[in-house]
């Protein structure tokens, strides 16, 4: 889906809902270490739903 309706997306995060974040180095299975981090307003949908104020929540 490339085509974004202004105004449906989340404020908060502008549509980028989720991050991957890299530590750095890799785990015994060599898989990269990152950390993913969603966007609590939108529950990582990107669009938005609801008005709660912007808050990130990180899970390991
Ligand atoms: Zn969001």
């Amino acid at each position: 889906m490339k085509q974004n309706t202004p105004g449906e997306l989340c404020r908060n995060c502008d549509g980028h809902a989720s991050v991957a974040i890299t530590l750095g180095g890799r785990d015994h299975n060599g898989h990269l270490r990152t950390i993913t981090a969603h966007c609590f307003t939108c529950h990582g949908t990107g669009t938005r739903r609801s008005t709660r104020r912007p808050h990130w929540t990180v899970t390991a």
